[in-house]
């Protein structure tokens, strides 16, 4: 509960004026973070910009690594009725593999829930436990006492007010502007994507597998460094998406860096993706609802933390260098954020070490590897042998879905942390410096 017992506050515009902590961003990972928090007896208020519930640009696919963070936070019910994914039906040059998550340590399951779902019950699963939210209003800027934050000040409807914090947990996505106020830089030397997303009506909604195309052909044909994905929404009931019935999550992600950039029209490549694999899933209609953003990945981000303020999520760039996963690493950087305020009183390298730590080996290599899949020759490369062995398909949706942990001692497992090691050797710059 908040510290003056008050109920929960979900205005939309009244800014409190101090708490003890201060969560920006109301995605999964800020509202992840302002519900752990709160559970714990903290005074918390989770700010977000937009009104809830809102749009965040996504694929809406669930790992079953986020499957398992959700079932952690305590939202494992939210999902019964949702649809529940066996694996990946992957495609590329001629063949296909249908590739089962693994089972182990984590549910052999993934789901898919429209982010205009999901992200509400998060935030409002954060309110239930304690946290005020205050909506439609923009953290803008910092007062600092020293290297600490004194003050958020809070753009609203009625102006500029300011909120005395004792911490901040800065959960505010892909272009950080408070990140940024306090010395956050993303560099692009490293992979980074950009992707799009649109829903499209299907007979085939209630599918068990997500689709995902290895060869990405634009609409001439060229060979495009990318993927695309279909994810089965099930039958969605009418709510605050503007769309109704069977739908599917259509989209493509395009891999670049500073030396390679994505120079694509993301609409044509969408459009023509969507009606190349519009029989196999019995689409009905066309795109709706199309947009895209960039995506910060593999810890490709400094200035992530200071004496009382600490960035998670794709603030922090915790996305998958391989797919462009984000929602379990906002929900896992949410819970670790948390756990560090309970025992740290400057979390400057603390809150670093610690993503480096669980985080480090793997984004080094995967992105090394994304960098790869950058140049026009080595997609076909390896995808086209790559896709036609069973086994080594296992292998990449293992990597590619964030499925290794640090206690994992099988060879793949191993094999992954040495390539990580090598690759964080050499790198000029490593996760997360
Ligand atoms: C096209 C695309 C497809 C993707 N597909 C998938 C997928 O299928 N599965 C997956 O796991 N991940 C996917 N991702 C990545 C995933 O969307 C992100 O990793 C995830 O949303 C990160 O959550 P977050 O809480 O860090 O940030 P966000 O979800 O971006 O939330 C940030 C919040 O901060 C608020 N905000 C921003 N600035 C301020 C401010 N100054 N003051 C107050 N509030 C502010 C915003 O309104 C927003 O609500 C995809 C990304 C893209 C672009």
């Amino acid at each position: 509960m908040s510290s003056d017992d008050s109920p929960p506050l979900d205005a939309r515009h009244t800014v409190p004026e101090r708490t003890d902590v201060l969560v920006v961003g109301a995605g999964p990972g800020g509202s992840a973070a302002a519900a752990y928090a709160a559970a714990a007896g903290r005074d918390v208020v989770l700010l977000d910009a937009a009104t809830f519930p809102r749009d965040k640009t996504c694929g809406d696919g669930l790992t079953p690594r986020a499957v398992a963070e959700l079932g952690h936070l305590g939202l494992g019910d939210f999902l019964t009725h949702r649809p529940r994914i066996d694996g990946l039906a992957l495609h590329g040059w001629g063949a296909h593999q249908l590739v089962r998550w693994p089972s182990g340590r984590f549910p052999a399951y993934g789901s898919a829930v429209s982010r205009m779902e999901l992200d509400d019950a998060i935030r409002a699963l954060a309110v239930s436990r304690g946290a005020r939210m205050v909506q439609g209003a923009k953290a803008v800027d910092v007062t600092m006492t020293g290297d600490r934050i004194a003050e958020v000040v809070v753009e609203g409807e009625s102006g500029r007010t300011p909120i005395a914090v004792d911490e901040v947990i800065v959960a505010d996505g892909v272009r950080s502007g408070l990140g940024k106020k306090l010395g956050r830089e993303w560099h692009r030397e490293t992979a980074y994507g950009v992707a799009a997303r649109a829903y499209v009506p299907s007979g085939r909604a209630d599918d068990h597998w997500m689709g995902s195309h290895l060869e990405l052909r634009g609409p001439d044909g060229e060979l495009l460094p990318g993927y695309g994905w279909v994810f089965p929404l099930g039958d969605v009931a009418p709510g605050p998406l503007p769309l109704s019935g069977g739908l599917l999550n259509v989209g493509v992600g395009a891999l670049a860096t500073a030396k390679r950039p994505a120079h694509m029209a993301l609409r044509p490549i969408l459009e023509h993706y969507a009606a190349m694999v519009g029989d196999e899933w019995a689409i009905t209609g066309t795109p709706q609802l199309l947009t895209s953003a960039l995506l910060p990945m593999g810890g490709a981000v400094t200035g992530i933390a200071g004496p009382n303020w600490m960035l998670i999520g794709d603030a922090a760039a915790c996305v998958n260098p391989l797919n462009g996963e984000g929602i379990d690493y906002a929900l896992e950087t949410g819970r670790l954020a948390v756990e560090l305020l309970a025992d740290s009183t400057d979390h400057t390298t603390r809150w670093r070490d610690l993503l480096v730590e669980h985080y480090g080996l793997a984004f080094s290599a995967a992105r090394r590897l994304a960098g790869l899949l950058t140049m026009p020759q080595t997609v076909p490369a390896l995808g086209r042998p790559g896709i036609r062995s069973a086994r080594l398909m296992s292998m990449v949706v293992r990597v590619m879905g964030n499925l290794i942990t640090p206690d994992d001692a099988d060879l793949v497992a191993r094999a992954w942390r040495t390539a990580g090691r090598v690759s964080t050797r050499i790198d000029d710059r490593p996760p997360f410096s």
